[in-house]
């Protein structure tokens, strides 16, 4: 097996320690893998200096070399898959296969940006004669990004993507608990001939980062993935700049299953992809509202699959769930679990931590969840799902949209009237129908309400990274 990286930050084009570290562990097994060089605010001005001289540079080089250096990368990081695979199952603990597949989806994702930056069309504005119109877009300058811990490739990809594509330099600060997958990005831009200071790899303490680097006038983009709370308190601190945010936040994504629905596969369909990531996924389907008629059969079929999880340590080739990835989602799961039993709901199937070392949950199903139980509103973000019947459509819609959160919703129907009522009425920033995938490179990914705002990905994403100028020319002085 590949060992785990040593640790760096990255800034202004070079790998380099810290004054301080601290450990990273193995979720698994809470051993040690690494250590992890601290940032201190020496380091961060050093990357801010850099993100501003970088910027300067890079927004003058043309769409079709910025793309190059992304595909570049983007080859490099398939070379190592195994190599950068191997290292986020031993931060994070997700099976190898499914850090394999993440590895290709954050190279899915510099590609399909590096495509877009050639395609930010502005356009001609029609004007009286002897005067030209036109709207151009332009990078915005530094981005302050911030990705979390549950894909430690593919989350931190986005925002590198989109910063860099677009012509922007970015300040990333990747999770603490998952720094590998963003080592490797940098590593792999780095080789692909990225200039210094467009990218600059930092970690640290969240917080003080955070406020360190948003208050800077340099920093023109702040894009964040994580929970709501931290988002709202980022997007205050930008609101005191004016600094626009990118904000992919929290979700609690229902699943309305109609009546008319294959029961077989549309349950097991929703046990299986539920225990992706351990759950811990902001699309991950939580809710399952079911048509009365088929609710028996549909809950004993996804009770059946998800209790036949084989969770372990994500190295053996045989696992399909690994371990939560840091020990606060034990005690979550927990109370959440417990304060649902409390209200009256049922517990088919886990609902308790398993063994005492490793940070491992049983595939957990509750049914028959009453709405004051506190996971109906909260976001479990672990493998826990709650099946609940319904009489209708339209009391499925409105249980659907009754949470603060609005990023994905699913639907399985053959139904046209029933997918246009969905698709019509749902309060989310992505609906689809007899699949659980809710994003891809080429389609725009981000959420309404408590879920945030902006897009990632499609050809939407970009335009976060840039900003609208409107250009009036007069061919003589009037
Ligand atoms: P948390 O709220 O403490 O942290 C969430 C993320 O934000 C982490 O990556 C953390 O490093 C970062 N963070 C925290 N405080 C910050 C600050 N002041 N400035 C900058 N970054 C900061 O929660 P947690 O226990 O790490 O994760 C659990 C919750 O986070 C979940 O309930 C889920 O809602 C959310 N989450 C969402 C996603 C997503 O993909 N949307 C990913 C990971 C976590």
């Amino acid at each position: 097996m590949t060992p785990y990286p040593d640790l760096h930050l990255y800034i202004n084009g070079e790998f380099r320690k810290a004054a301080s570290d601290l450990p990273v562990l193995n979720p698994a097994t809470e051993e040690e893998i690494g250590r992890l060089p601290h940032a201190e605010k020496s380091d961060l001005d050093d990357a801010l200096d850099a993100a501003e001289q970088g910027f300067k540079t890079w927004r003058k080089v043309a769409p079709i070399e910025r793309a190059n250096v992304l595909y570049r990368a983007a080859a490099l990081m398939r070379e190592r898959q195994e190599e950068i695979a191997t290292a986020i199952t031993a931060e994070h603990g997700k099976p190898l296969s499914q850090a394999r597949l993440e590895v290709i989806r954050g190279c899915e994702f510099f590609e399909w940006d590096a495509g877009e930056a050639t395609r930010t069309y502005g356009r001609i504005i029609p004007s009286a004669p002897g005067a030209r119109y036109s709207v151009h877009h332009q990078p915005i300058g530094t981005v302050a990004a911030f990705s979390p811990w549950n894909f430690p490739m593919s989350q931190p990809c986005r925002k590198v993507a989109g910063a860099i594509a677009s012509g922007c330099s970015i300040i990333l600060k990747a999770a603490e608990e998952t720094p590998a997958g963003a080592l490797h990005i940098a590593r792999a831009l780095h080789d692909a001939g990225l200039p210094p200071g467009v990218l600059n790899l930092v970690f640290g303490t969240p917080a003080e980062i955070s406020d360190h680097l948003i208050r800077q006038d340099s920093v023109r983009l702040v894009a964040f993935t994580g929970s709501t709370a931290v988002g709202k308190h980022l997007t205050t601190l930008a609101a005191q700049h004016m600094t626009p945010v990118l904000m992919e936040l929290g979700g609690h994504a229902p699943v309305i299953v109609c009546e008319d629905t294959d029961v077989e596969a549309a349950a097991i369909s929703g046990a299986e992809r539920k225990m992706r990531n351990a759950g811990q996924v902001c699309t991950s389907p939580t809710r399952f509202f079911v048509h009365e008629s088929i609710f028996d059969a549909y809950a004993e079929t996804f009770v059946r699959r998800a209790g036949a999880t084989i969770v372990g340590n994500g190295v053996d080739p045989d696992v399909e769930m690994g371990p939560l990835a840091n020990d606060r989602r034990i005690g979550a799961l927990t109370d959440l679990v417990d304060d649902a039993r409390e209200k009256g709901a049922e517990i088919r199937t886990g609902g308790s931590r398993l063994g005492d070392t490793g940070y491992f949950f049983e595939p957990t199903v509750l049914a028959n969840v009453p709405d004051n139980a506190r996971v109906m509103q909260e976001e479990p973000f672990g493998p826990l799902a709650i099946i609940n019947p319904v009489a209708s459509l339209d009391e499925a819609i409105e249980k659907a949209n009754s949470v603060p959160y609005g990023l994905a919703a699913y639907g399985f129907t053959n139904r046209a009237d029933y997918v246009d009522r969905m698709v019509e009425s749902i309060e989310a920033g992505n609906v689809s129908i007899n699949t659980l995938e809710a994003s891809l490179p080429e389609t725009p990914f981000g959420g309404v309400k408590s879920s945030g705002y902006g897009r990632e990905g499609g050809t939407e994403g970009l335009h976060n990274y840039m900003i609208t100028k409107n250009i009036m020319h007069s061919l003589s002085i009037v």
